[in-house]
């Protein structure tokens, strides 16, 4: 028997699992896989944005519930292990794997596919956060916590936080029913797009009336009882406090790799990648999404990947050469303000406002996420080429 293991199930694993199930593991009685994940739920990053708000998104469209839909699977052909991979051991070929309930398991593979993704600092809920206990809980804290303040402070210059700015501009702000406060590092923010595509994205948190604080850093958010007290370095170096009841800081991303050898590990954390997917020096083990560090960590790049991994995975185990990924730098971004005004680039080109609402900010892919991990899309239409 050759053991497919997966890690990870989030958007560049999904597909993989449901087509490689469908297409390599069912067909033939020579392959079983194993998908080890610590969460019971298919997290949904594209819309936390909105979701992290009150009332805006059922549950089960950012956390979609996955067991009952892996029962069709005849358990010699396929395992769903509920645990987090915590050694890889290349050598031998095994992952030890620390369940959730508190047991170990070592598993060994023939072929490895790592989808373990990245995580949110701060434990914001933009990510997975392990078990969907785990992450069910500080997404209710955060809800309750927007819900309950009258100033609400958003830090962090990349697409969550400007999202997030947005989303609380248009259902609060805007009315003049809470102060939202947005921190950026620079001038203006989302810095890798261009300058026409950051100021349309600036103006439309203008009209929400956000307060925004260019050039401002966040030196350290303490809670005392149920404030934040916010200290920010402002443009010309003098400090300034803010007190909020509801802090969201979205300050990067940590790529889920501790389990990997060092060896594996690139200066940035993520896994080295080849452009076969491969990790150097160790063809049977498969990279994809933000766990790797080919590209740059965007679901539109883990998708690709995942699709090419969907595509020549057959021939990889037929004849141990895996086809090179035809890596594509082109931006593409589709940024939403509120709920019913955007910006992006694709390329050199900015996109209409009306565009980008039609295409992602009407649901935020909520209206397929639930199809996703069942294996019935492949990928949100926005994405899909
Ligand atoms: C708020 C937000 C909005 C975004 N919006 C966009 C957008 O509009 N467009 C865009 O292109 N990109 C967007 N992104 C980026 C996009 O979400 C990521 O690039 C994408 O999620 C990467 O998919 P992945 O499958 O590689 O990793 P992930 O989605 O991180 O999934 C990895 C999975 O692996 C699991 N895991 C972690 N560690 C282990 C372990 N040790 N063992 C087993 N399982 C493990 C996790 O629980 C998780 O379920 C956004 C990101 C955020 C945070």
């Amino acid at each position: 028997m050759h053991n497919i293991v997966v890690l990870g199930f989030g958007l560049a694993s999904a597909p993989i699992v449901r087509q490689t199930m469908r297409t390599i593991v069912l067909p033939s009685d020579k392959y079983k896989l194993y998908l080890v994940t610590p969460s019971s739920t298919y997290h949904w990053p594209i819309a936390m944005p909105r979701a992290v708000l009150p009332g805006q998104i059922p549950d089960e469209k950012v956390l979609v519930p996955i067991e009952s839909s892996f029962a069709e699977y005849p358990t010699e052909k396929f395992s769903l292990v509920m645990g987090t991979a915590d050694v890889l051991d290349p050598a031998a070929k095994t992952v030890v794997v620390a369940r959730n309930d508190g047991t170990s398991e070592t598993i060994n593979y023939d072929t490895l596919i790592v989808a373990t993704g990245s995580s949110a600092r701060d434990d914001v809920p933009w990510k997975a956060l392990g078990t969907t206990e785990k992450t069910t809980e500080r997404l209710r804290a955060v809800q309750a916590e927007i819900e309950k303040a009258k100033t609400i402070v958003v830090a962090g210059g990349g697409m969550t936080g400007i999202e997030t700015a947005g989303e609380l501009g248009f259902e609060y702000s805007q009315h003049g029913t809470k102060e939202v406060y947005y921190v950026f590092s620079e001038t203006l923010p989302m810095p890798s797009l261009k300058e026409n595509v950051r100021k349309a994205a600036q103006s439309e948190l203008d009209k929400l009336k956000v307060k925004s604080l260019p050039c401002t850093t966040v030196s350290s958010a303490t809670k005392k009882g149920d404030e934040y007290i916010i200290e920010l370095r402002t443009a010309d170096g003098s400090p300034k406090t803010i007190t909020a009841q509801a802090y969201l800081p979205a300050l990067g991303l940590t790529p889920n790799t501790a389990f990997a050898p060092a060896p594996m590990r690139a200066a940035d954390g993520r896994l080295k990648q080849t452009a076969t997917l491969q990790a150097p020096d160790h063809p049977e083990i498969l990279i994809v999404g933000d766990a790797g560090n080919l590209q740059f960590s965007t679901a539109a790049y883990a998708y690709e990947q995942a699709l090419h991994v969907v595509k020549h995975l057959g021939e990889y185990l037929s004849t141990g050469t895996m086809a090179p990924h035809q890596v594509s730098d082109k931006i593409q971004a589709a940024v939403t303000i509120g709920r019913s005004r955007g910006t992006g680039q694709v390329g050199s080109f900015k996109l209409f406002s009306i565009l980008v609402w039609w295409l992602k900010g009407r649901f935020l892919g909520t209206d397929v996420s639930p199809l996703l991990p069942a294996g019935k899309r492949t990928s949100m239409a926005v994405l899909e080429k």
